[in-house]
C-alpha cells in the first residue's frame, strides 16, 4: 500500500492531480483566467515522471468531456433553482436562470478546461502504488497495452 497521502480517484481527478502517483500536480500554475496560462502543464509529472501530453494532441478530445461538465452543471443549477427558487411561466425567473447559469459558467470555465484534462488523463493513465519500484520507461507500452484491450 502507498505510505501518506491516500488520496482516491476523485480527490486525484478534482484536484487535478498525477493519475499515476495521485502526488504530483499536472498544471504549472494556479488556476488562472488566462487559457494559455491556465493550461500549461508540466511536460512530466514532477513526482513520478509520467508524461502529461501522451502524444501529440492527446488532448483533442478534452472539448467533449468540458462540453459535458458545461451540461451537467448546467443541469445542477437548473435543479437547485427549481428547488430553491423555483419557476413559473408568469415571470421571468427562468430566463434569470439562464442568465445567472451562463454568468456562473464563464466563471468556471478555466476550472472546467482543468478539470476535463485531468478527467481525461485519468482515463488514459492507471494508478500505479508501486511506481516508485517500477520503471518509468515502460509508461507507454502500459497504456498501448490497456488501449488495445479496451478500445
Ligand atoms: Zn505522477
Amino acid at each position: 500500500m502507498s505510505t501518506k497521502k491516500n488520496r482516491g480517484y476523485l480527490g486525484t481527478a478534482l484536484g487535478c492531480y498525477c493519475p499515476r502517483c495521485r502526488e504530483g500536480k499536472l498544471f504549472k500554475n494556479p488556476i488562472a483566467v488566462s487559457p494559455k496560462r491556465n493550461l500549461e502543464m508540466n511536460k512530466n509529472c514532477p513526482v513520478c515522471g509520467q508524461a502529461t501530453e501522451i502524444e501529440v494532441g492527446f488532448y483533442y478530445g478534452t472539448g467533449y468531456v468540458s462540453y459535458a461538465l458545461t451540461v451537467a452543471i448546467s443541469i445542477t443549477t437548473l435543479v437547485a433553482w427549481w428547488i430553491l427558487i423555483g419557476f413559473s411561466t408568469e415571470d421571468s425567473r427562468f430566463f434569470i436562470w439562464m442568465g445567472t447559469n451562463a454568468v456562473l459558467l464563464i466563471f468556471l470555465q478555466p476550472w472546467i478546461m482543468r478539470l476535463s484534462r485531468s478527467l481525461w488523463i485519468s482515463w488514459f493513465v492507471k494508478f500505479d502504488p508501486h511506481w516508485k519500484e517500477n520503471n518509468a520507461s515502460d509508461v507507454s507500452e502500459r497504456l498501448n497495452t490497456e488501449q488495445a484491450g479496451n478500445w
